[in-house]
């Protein structure tokens, strides 16, 4: 029976930066992913010239050679910063409500808060003082968290003791009364996928403040490209994958991993296992739950699973300029309380907030000359696809398609007569 230090379930980029690590500290490592390529979300797949981006929208953490932010710092520990390009996006997002209102916002502080000023003029003194406290609140996260300042006090750190797990909503009414300019500063919740009455300004103020100051990027080649560049790293520093091979059992004795059983039903033995498949179904289904600690099974009583999305991608036989698209990142969305956005992820109606994605305006060599392509997607959660019978799927999915395909009309009007190619994935594609 084959022996390994560790085995990896999983060829994720989490269960890749894992293998890569042990690897390059000199372990025996076996990856086991249960796809026949590396990268979990993080791949791509070709239809006809197009080869479309599954999920990378935009980059944070990376900065500059000069100005490197954390994930360029661990992509340099890894060996792989010098097989990969990445471009800077000039701009963090354009924010649209048809026929209402439209904004770009530009990657530097002091830009936006001059554009947001003149766009809101009655709440011209309040922008720069909230941005003082997105920066504030920032570095102090930064200086006490991430650099592990053994000296955390209310004194010494007083905006993140005060701020840290206040909503986000709550600060932006704190500081602002038009609810225009509330939605257009917080549209990155639906990344997070918490709406800003429940996302903790902690989470979202270092999300906005990381993409301003280590800017927007994207990665050529897409994200499999550093999918493949994390993969080719492992097996030149002595790992071991196969692909096609899920994990169907974590084996254990006496409360101690002895090995890992595949789904092709070869036991791998080993001491430790480093799962990149999610925690329900690693301590669920991989492992007798009799042989997990209560405490662990109890604390999935204080979670609840997050969003999916619902994604349209397209192949386009134009520039992106011909139908009016001039920036990378563009939120659509029809109205400004983002409560009612976020309950419409729980259900089949047309949504409140999508987000369509065109890298070639960063990147013109991303798609064949003369096309682009557009990731149109908004966030969804499972529950809603798991309740249509098997016979009403593909209609679901395509009104649902059709639905965000008027709402994308009305933003780059004519973008369905350049459609070349078309995917949609609902939730249970993802999940596939
Ligand atoms: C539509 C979409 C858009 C996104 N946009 C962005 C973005 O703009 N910016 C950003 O930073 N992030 C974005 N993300 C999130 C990001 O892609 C993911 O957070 C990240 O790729 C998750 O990596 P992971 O390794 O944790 O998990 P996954 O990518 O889910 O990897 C898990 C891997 O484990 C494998 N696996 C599971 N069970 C088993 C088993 N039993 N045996 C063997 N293998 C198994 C799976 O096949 C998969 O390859 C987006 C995600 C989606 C879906």
């Amino acid at each position: 029976m084959p022996e390994y230090d560790a085995v990896v379930i999983g060829a994720g980029n989490g269960g890749l930066t894992g293998a890569l690590t042990l690897a390059r500290a000199g372990r025996k490592v076996l990856l086991l992913e249960r796809h026949n390529v590396p990268g979990g979300c993080a791949t791509s797949f070709v239809r006809g010239r197009f080869e479309f981006e599954v999920a990378l929208h935009q980059l944070s953490g990376m900065g500059s050679a000069e100005r490197p932010g954390p994930l360029r710092a661990i992509l340099n520990d890894l060996g792989v910063m010098d097989k990969l390009e990445f471009v800077e996006m000039e701009n963090l997002y354009r924010v649209v409500w048809p026929d209402t209102f439209d904004i770009t916002l530009c990657a530097e502080r002091n830009a936006i808060v001059e554009n947001l000023q003149e766009r809101f003029p009655k709440e011209k003194d309040n922008i720069p003082r909230f941005f003082d406290l997105v920066y504030g609140f920032s570095m102090e996260m930064v200086q006490g968290l991430f650099f592990r300042d053994p000296n955390i006090s209310k004194e010494k750190y007083p905006l993140f003791f005060k701020y840290a797990i206040t909503p986000t909503q709550k600060v932006l009414d704190e500081y602002f009364s038009d609810p225009l300019l509330k939605a257009v500063l917080s549209i990155y919740w639906s990344y997070a996928g918490v709406p800003p009455t429940w996302l903790s300004f902690g989470d979202f103020a270092i999300m906005l403040f990381a993409y301003i100051e280590f800017k927007p990027y994207h990665l050529k080649g897409g994200s499999q490209a550093l999918s493949n560049a994390l993969l080719d790293e492992f097996i030149n520093n002595g790992g071991e994958v196969r692909f096609n091979c899920g994990a169907q059992r974590i084996v254990t004795r006496g409360g101690r991993v002895t090995g890992v059983r595949t789904e092709q039903g070869d036991m791998v033995q080993t001491r430790y296992v480093l799962s990149n498949a999610s925690m329900l179904q690693t301590y669920l289904d991989l492992m007798d739950p009799d042989e997990v600690p209560k405490e662990t099974i109890e604390g999935f009583r204080s979670t609840s699973i997050g969003p999916s999305a619902f994604s349209i991608y397209m192949g386009l036989d134009c520039e992106p300029d011909e139908i009016g698209i001039q920036e990378t990142t563009n939120f659509i969305t029809t109205t400004t309380d983002m409560d009612a956005a976020f309950a419409r992820w729980k259900t089949l109606e047309q949504q409140g907030v999508a987000l369509l994605t065109c890298y070639d305006v960063s990147d013109p060599d991303f798609s064949p000359p003369g096309t682009c392509q557009a990731a149109y997607v908004t966030l969804q959660y499972g529950d809603p696809w798991y309740l249509v019978p098997p016979h009403q799927y593909y209609d679901a999915k395509y009104r649902y398609a059709e639905g965000m395909m008027e709402l994308a009309e009305k933003v780059f009007p004519g973008i369905r007569g350049h459609i070349e190619e078309m995917e949609i994935a609902t939730p249970m594609t993802h999940l596939r």
